[in-house]
């Protein structure tokens, strides 16, 4: 048997992950996503497949986050006509974010095209568009945790909750005469809200893992909700509103559950709650069909009684512009909850342009921020931002939560693969992760025993089983 592992993304870098398995010439590909970051760079290497689409066989997908799922109607539209196999609601969040990416980047594309950036020779043409989005959703065929299924002949798979967002799974594929190969994807964190947390695998030959942070440990989850609770009170005692950038993918129904807990338990006065972004409602209803997902704490809290954890008295979705626009006019204090989860576009900019150079309202941080975006410029506290064009003056409060991340930390990450059979475990490979990141987790993981870690490069073949 000849068995062998490449990756074509998401080595020394977080995103664009991509990872290729071929048994006996059958190649299957792991996760198939974009790579974010520098647009230059990121659009070279996002069009350009170092394998031929055409020769994979099928896809298994982890989660649906763009930096995992986006480069697929790009692969199908190159000639791959496989399957794709994920969960339920991994096919449903990715089918969100791909047409999410393929609005943006025709956006983009029309105002290249106006700019000229590329020429007039050259326009500019999205990576796919929305009718690749569709013809991608087609090929998707769709499998619940813990149901062992055939990716190809005598290829076995099989999905654990990885805890990461809604749907996320983690892929152990069986090759048969006994040797499995597990991925981690995108590993979660115990605790976090309405999910469930991360499953232990089953003893695997190979591992493949995130190394996201593999330099940092979190603030206790637990601490959420009070530090939410706390703010929200100081800034509703000084008359102002709280503004919360959030990613519309888990981040804002993380805070939609949490402000749910705190308004039940009567901990936070009675105001109003904007969840205003397009997306953000469209990624909620997604949340709410898929109560498979949920832990035992949504279920008992909530299902049960049927209430439903994403929507209460003083919560109102907001999906017009029209509606949108209205929040400028209010002067007493409310909960705005907006993206892009960075400020880089969306509602969220008419926002902070309306409330950031008010002293009484809060902007609250609860999602990393890159470099170079608004939001880190204003998580750093630069006196004087721009936004569309214009300069502000930050004068709003700045809070920062880090309590929230949907990554493992190293000790999470340790814990993980020390609960696996060590003996067994022939080589773990480190993707996802930026070089100290890697070379400290690398440290971590070779400090609990394991036989041989290995920090992967793209494009580089490991050969299995030698
Ligand atoms: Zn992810």
């Amino acid at each position: 048997m000849s068995v062998k592992f490449v990756s074509f993304g998401a080595n020394r870098e977080v995103t664009g992950s991509t990872h290729m398995l071929e048994v006996d010439g059958v190649k299957m590909l792991v996760d198939c996503g974009m790579f974010q970051g520098k647009r230059v760079i990121a659009e070279q290497k996002n069009r350009q497949f170092l394998f031929d689409p055409a020769t994979i066989e099928t896809v298994v997908l982890t989660h649906g986050h763009c930096d995992h799922s986006c480069r697929l109607p790009y692969l199908s539209a190159c000639g791959f006509r496989g399957n794709i196999y994920a969960t339920p609601a991994t096919r449903d969040i990715a089918g969100l974010i791909m047409a999410d990416t393929a609005h943006i980047q025709e956006k983009d594309a029309e105002w290249m095209r106006k700019k000229k950036i590329y020429g007039e020779k050259e326009p500019f043409q999205p990576l796919f568009g929305i009718k690749d989005v569709l013809k991608v959703l087609e090929q998707f065929i769709t499998i619940s945790y813990r149901r062992d299924f055939f990716v190809a002949d005598s290829i076995k798979c099989n999905f654990y909750d990885a805890g990461h967002i809604l749907g996320s799974a983690m892929p152990v594929i069986d090759i048969g005469q006994g040797r499995k190969i597990a991925f981690t994807g995108d590993l979660g964190r115990k605790g976090t809200p309405i999910i469930r947390d991360p499953e232990q695998i089953p003893s695997a030959d190979y591992l493949v893992c995130e190394a996201t942070y593999g330099n940092r440990l979190h603030d206790p989850i637990e601490d959420a909700c009070r530090q939410l609770c706390e703010v929200i009170r100081e800034t509703v005692e000084r008359g102002g509103k709280i503004i919360i950038p959030a990613f519309a993918v888990e981040r804002t129904q993380d805070i939609i559950y949490y402000l749910h807990q705190l308004v039940d338990a009567r901990k936070i006065p009675r105001i109003d709650i904007y969840v205003d972004s397009p997306m953000a409602f469209n990624a909620t209803s997604i949340f709410r069909v898929h109560q498979e997902c949920f832990d035992d704490q949504v279920r008992e809290e909530f299902l049960i009684q049927d209430k439903n954890p994403f929507g209460f008295e003083t919560l109102h979705y907001i999906t017009n512009v029209a509606e949108s626009k209205r929040l400028n006019e209010k002067d007493e204090p409310c909960i705005i909850i907006s993206s892009s989860g960075m400020c880089e576009a969306g509602r969220i900019l008419h926002h902070l342009k309306n409330n950031i150079e008010d002293p009484r309202n809060t902007i609250l941080v609860v999602g990393f921020m890159a470099e170079d975006t608004l939001g880190r410029r204003i998580a750093e506290r630069e006196p004087e931002v721009k936004i569309f064009g214009q300069l502000y003056k930050l004068k709003a409060r700045v809070k920062i939560l880090n309590t929230f991340s949907a990554h493992a930390d190293y000790n999470d990450v340790k814990q993980f693969v020390g609960n696996m059979d060590l003996k067994r475990l022939r080589k773990v490979f480190l993707v996802h992760g930026e070089d100290e990141e890697l070379e400290k987790m690398k440290g971590h993981l070779l400090g609990i025993g394991v036989k041989e870690v290995e920090i992967v490069d793209t494009g580089k073949e490991y050969p299995l089983y030698d």
